[in-house]
């Protein structure tokens, strides 16, 4: 009986290694994507070196090499309360301070502008950064700052934030346009085209719809999971995600607190809280000063109820709703202060992948995910 028991316990720690040394081999070839991260802040605020290994932060270059994330997604967001001009100067600094990082490290990581430049920079062994504008309100209510923004890289914007904007209602704010404005649904065409990928990520309910009414390229969620589990007014609806596939879009799950499971609600209540403030008067220096208090306290390290299981809980729902096409990773590293047990950083994404082998899935099925989804939209929307 004991020996039984014993090759038992062998065969399966023998099936758990499978599974490990299958994630990590894919993870050796695979160029994934992540739709979402916030590391220009710890570029910005921090200086953060991003060519070493860090104790701190979610995500570095050696970070994103162990996972073979070869295309992250570099979100430039200014908080709500920065206003109009001051909007823009904040967009202006975390765009040098990524600059900074892009000429520091030529070797290691340069700036993408479509999918043929990320296939292009994997196979030379670089990272290739996207980098995308999170709120509409960065753009001043004007297509020109728009343009700029295109023209100095960026390739996709989120359309709101936590708060409304002058031509959008977010899904956390107070709806006042019922959805997307005429300004608002220029925004979009203008962003269809540019070749910039439209952002449903934050918006309400309403403007995402009015968003896929008048957009002729496919849109994606960057950061947002399933409403069906976790039901927070951030993630999305059964059948928001059935239409999000008809338009033949892409939802990346946040790994964030709240997003994968309702214990971990209560931080995301207090950021969404914190955008709601009061900022001081005026701007500049004292403005810079209040955004750099309250995001270190909102990023304050923490330990969350989720495990990796709900993530992969998450991916599922998506999958067995509208199918593998449909699926990526938005993990919102480093824009969130407790990140699932099991996906401490962005190096433990192989752990991800072996949990999905684990579940059942394909090693072609978890290449989509884990980046061929995202790089099919990114080559729809730039055109190359
Ligand atoms: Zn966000």
């Amino acid at each position: 009986m004991f020996r039984a028991l014993a090759c038992l316990a062998v065969a399966i720690l023998l099936h758990a290694d499978e599974f490990d040394e299958r994630a990590r081999r894919i993870h050796q070839s695979v160029i994934a994507a992540d739709s979402h991260i916030d590391t220009s802040l710890r570029v910005l605020m921090d200086r953060a070196d991003l060519s070493r290994r860090s104790t701190v932060g979610h995500v570095d270059i050696p970070r994103l090499r162990e996972a073979g994330v070869r295309a992250p997604v570099f979100a430039l967001w200014a908080p709500t309360f920065y206003e109009g001009s001051e909007a823009i100067r904040r967009t202006l600094q975390l765009r040098d301070a990524m600059q900074r990082v892009f000429d520091e490290h030529p070797e290691l990581i340069e700036l993408a502008l479509n999918a043929s430049d990320v296939e292009r920079l994997a196979h030379q062994g670089k990272i290739a950064a996207l980098l995308s504008i999170e709120g509409g309100h960065q753009i001043a209510d004007d297509l020109a700052v728009l343009r700029m923004y295109y023209r100095m890289g960026v390739r996709s914007m989120t359309l709101t934030h936590f708060k409304n904007n002058h031509w959008a209602d977010s899904s956390t704010d107070t709806a006042a346009h019922n959805g997307l404005t005429d300004f608002g649904k220029e925004v979009v065409r203008e962003m269809n085209r540019l070749g910039m990928i439209v952002d449903v990520s934050h918006v309400s309910d309403k403007t995402f719809y009015d968003t896929l009414a008048v957009t002729a390229k496919p849109v994606m969620a960057s950061h947002s999971s399933c409403r069906a589990i976790s039901p927070v007014p951030r993630n999305m609806s059964d059948d928001m995600i059935r239409a999000l596939a008809r338009n033949g879009g892409l939802i990346g799950i946040n790994f964030g607190e709240g997003f994968i499971s309702p214990k971990d609600a209560e931080r995301l209540r207090l950021g969404i809280r914190t955008a709601q403030m009061d900022p001081p008067r005026g701007g500049g220096k004292a403005l810079d000063e209040y955004a750099e208090k309250t995001i270190r306290a909102m990023l304050k390290p923490d330990k969350a109820e989720a495990t990796i299981d709900d993530v992969v809980r998450h991916i599922d729902h998506v999958v067995q709703l509208v199918g593998v096409d449909h699926a990526g990773i938005g993990s919102d590293y480093d824009g969130i202060g407790a990140p699932p047990q099991g996906l401490e950083d962005i190096s433990k994404l192989p752990r991800l992948t072996a949990a999905l082998l684990r579940k059942g899935y394909s090693e072609q099925d978890v290449r989509k995910i884990l980046g061929g989804n995202f790089l099919r939209l990114l080559r729809q929307v730039t055109g190359r």
